[in-house]
């Protein structure tokens, strides 16, 4: 049986076509029962049946596929139970309902068993035979364990949209992650990288100038052209976009890619050759990484290897007409992609890799774009001349839908438009709930700072830079001179405003590519002020370089990762205060005149300093809440592992209890406690925590206007009653609808869902 089993399972992941496939595998399991019939139903969840997707044995008379509602029958009952039934005589059982216009009453015996993924039960497979008898145990154990197997294929076929035809009974989508809010329709346009690195081989050569010069050349037409992409955008895009441009030239420049280049050329091979190798080695670096923002850098890395690569080998771009509202469709979405395309007709994003974290996202959300991605189990030409939906809420993707469908996301678009104009006519005032209840806004920043517009951004300082990013994109530790200069641009883009800097928060979730870190449970190791205390040398130029740059200002505020117990604070203050007194006498400083000591504050998110409140509130100035990590750390949940990605959850409520204390006890201890984690850039996670208390939020560009506008709809006494509801819930899917209807009927459910 086992031989049989894993043959037919071969046979289905082998088969090019999945309708095929399942056609194959139930003739495969009829013969190998020697049954009558197997067939094998499929749940559509929008019309509430199980549809018989493929069968031998079992037929419609009709020629249509047979049709079993949610919750009638036998089929039904064997998805509610969610275990095998194995049934002797249907006749017999109270459950039995005949199928309709089928030849079902031809049949006695019955064996069906659910094909159950992630908890959900997707399909049933059903046996029949003409003789009414029990089926042996054996044969019960073959069905089942069948049916466990074929859940992963008709998963991965879920996602993937085989399940649909254009003249299938299932409406026509696919689901990806959502990456940006919003709705968009448009015809599909499908960008292809012109050169590949993948295609380059091997070359040696005897002329490592002429190559070097060659690879020179086209650096610096790379750059040129880097340039002018982000000129173009200029002004266009309020955004990051700009931002990323900048990484890029930064990757050029010697220290990055280049020399590493150069080197493998002065041993003797081609330019195109060592661009590769080297390219391809930071690429694998990147994706290395267990933080899943610096994973995402890889693309970043290929796109520019690529462009070089184009330059090498001359090539010229081939120009195609963009559709006017047309849907970017690429294998990875990249920056300059989007800064090549007219911006204003690109109405929705689709990348087949990535996740919320790529730079493809956070440009979309930044530009305002609806984009979904992680699709990447369907070819590019699957989308070819298709008109598409983009849902960047639900990340749902619909492919040629129709007309009702399509109406009703047109609607939603313009209500999108309409709610975007409302949010920015707003952006001027202060953020304050209908009672007069003012919370200050702060900003997230790490990418990169040069952002003309946010220093137009009405905000109320930096509530959190983090300082590790420019770290990872070198092959060295910078010195402290080129950090005095990193810090020095930081504060200067916001003299008046206090800017929190936190102090390198790397370990094992985010090694830097010249510190060996190799460890079993990376998390729980060697990471933030851990790491950094048993290196004060690279703490103390960190800190030293920025109180360098923090002379003459006054905003400079630190912020110490990771901390768990009260000791790490005593030797970090130790240390910042020896750094404090060799800056003020080497630089010739007046001590409280031109340079001041910073205020320094400590990240809440080790749930064991959370029971430390008052010991680590006698050591600080502030505390800021960490609820990234915060969360995966209470629930013990990776923040990066897609296996339990549906287990990390903010909204659970022991992390709402935890952050809820967190919150009282810092009122009790009169310690300002800010909020610097996605939670507080999120439209109900910002309206709860303003409930518990919090009055500073720190969070990324895009959404400090949104929140703003919500704060200015709510009234305290509301929010009052939302955080008893959610401090009460008992899952984190009940706060998020309780959230949403509050929303919804507060006229604020545009920010949680498609539409105004
Ligand atoms: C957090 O953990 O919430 C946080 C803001 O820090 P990071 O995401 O950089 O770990
Ligand atoms: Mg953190």
């Amino acid at each position: 049986m086992l031989v049989t089993l894993q043959r037919i399972v071969e046979s289905v992941n082998k088969a090019a076509d999945f309708q095929l496939a399942l056609r194959t595998m139930v003739s495969q399991v009829r013969a190998a029962l020697g049954t009558d019939s197997c067939s094998v139903f499929l749940a559509d969840a929008q019309a509430h049946q199980y549809v018989m997707a493929a069968s031998d044995g079992l037929a419609d008379a009709s020629g249509d596929p047979i049709r079993v509602d949610f919750g009638d029958g036998i089929i039904s009952l064997a998805a509610q139970r969610e275990e095998p039934l194995n049934i002797a005589d249907i006749r017999n059982h109270p459950a039995n309902k005949e199928l309709l216009d089928s030849n079902e009453s031809q049949y006695r015996a019955l064996l069906a068993a659910p094909i159950i993924h992630r908890r959900k039960v997707l399909g049933i497979i059903v046996v029949h035979q003409s003789q009414a008898r029990h089926f042996t145990r054996e044969e019960e154990a073959f069905v089942v364990t069948l049916a466990a197997q074929l859940s992963v294929v008709i998963a991965h076929a879920n996602t993937k949209g085989l399940l649909t035809h254009d003249h299938s009974p299932w409406v026509h989508s696919i689901q990806a992650l959502p990456g940006s809010p919003g709705v968009a329709i448009g015809d599909a346009f499908v960008a292809r990288p012109e050169v590949s690195l993948k295609e380059v081989s091997p070359q040696k050569t005897d002329r490592p100038r002429h190559e070097v010069r060659k690879f020179r050349q086209a650096v610096a037409r790379t750059r040129a052209e880097l340039k002018q992409l982000a000129e173009r955008m200029y002004g266009q895009v309020p955004d990051d976009t700009l931002a990323i441009f900048d990484v890029y030239q930064g990757m050029l420049d010697a220290a990055s890619l280049g020399s590493a280049v150069e080197e493998m050329i002065g041993q003797g091979w081609r330019a195109q050759t060592a661009l590769k190798h080297v390219v391809e080695e930071f690429v694998d670096q990147f994706e290395a990484l267990e933080d899943s923002y610096l994973r995402e850098r890889a693309t970043d890395v290929r796109d520019i290897g690529q462009r070089v690569l184009m330059h090498l080998q001359q090539r010229q771009r081939k120009r195609r007409e963009f559709p006017e509202q047309g849907i970017l469709v690429a294998d990875e979405v990249t920056a300059s992609m989007l800064a090549e395309l007219p911006r204003a007709k690109i109405a929705g994003i689709i990348s087949l890799r990535g996740s919320s974290n790529s730079h493809a996202a956070i440009m979309a959300r930044s530009m305002g774009i609806p984009a979904v991605l992680g699709v990447d189990d369907i070819e590019l030409h699957y989308f070819s001349e298709k008109v598409l939906i983009v849902d960047g809420y639900t990340g749902e993707v619909y492919i040629n839908p129709p007309p009702q469908v399509r109406e009703q996301y047109q609607h939603l678009a313009d209500e999108e438009e309409e709610l975007k104009s409302i949010v920015a006519e707003h952006a001027h005032l202060p953020a304050q709930t209908q009672d007069g209840q003012r919370v200050s806004l702060h900003l997230n920043l790490g990418l990169d700072i040069h952002q003309e517009y946010l220093r137009h951004l009405n905000i109320d300082g930096v509530g959190l830079y983090r300082s590790e990013i420019p770290f990872m994109m070198r092959d060295q530790l910078p010195t402290e001179d080129e950090q005095v200069e990193m810090y020095k641009e930081v504060l200067d883009y916001f003299p008046d405003q206090p800017v929190i800097m936190r102090t390198l928060d790397v370990g094992g979730d985010k090694p830097l590519p010249y510190l060996q870190l190799q460890e079993d449970n990376p998390f729980l190791g060697w990471r933030g002020i851990r790491l950094t205390l048993d290196h004060p040398e690279i703490f103390l130029v960190q800190v030293r370089a920025m109180l360098r740059a923090s002379i003459g200002r006054s905003n400079l505020r630190i912020l110490l990762p990771m901390i768990t117990s009260v000791s790490e604070v005593e030797e970090a203050s130790r240390l910042l205060k020896q750094a404090y007194f060799e800056v003020a006498e080497e630089q010739g400083c007046a001590v409280g005149v031109n340079l001041f000591q910073p205020q320094l504050g400590v990240m809440i998110e080790v749930p064991a300093a959370i029971y430390q409140l008052p010991m680590l509130a006698s050591k600080v100035d502030f505390f800021s809440v960490g609820s990234n990590d915060l969360t995966q750390y209470l629930l013990a949940v990776d923040r990066n592992n897609r296996r339990v990605a549906s287990l990390y959850d903010a909204y659970h409520p022991a992390v709402l209890a935890s952050l809820d204390e967190i919150a009282r006890r810092c009122e009790e201890l009169g310690k300002p406690v800010s909020v610097c984690g996605e939670l507080a850039g999120d439209p109900g996670g910002a309206l709860l925590l303003v409930a518990m208390g919090y009055r500073q939020l720190s969070m990324n560009s895009y959404n400090i206007d949104r929140v703003r506008w919500i704060l200015r709809n709510v009234r305290s006494s509301t929010l009052q009653v939302m955080l008893a509801k959610a401090l009460q819930a008992r899952r984190p899917e009940q706060v998020r609808s309780m959230i949403s209807e509050k929303m919804e009927s507060m006229g604020l459910g545009g920010f949680v869902r498609a539409g105004k």
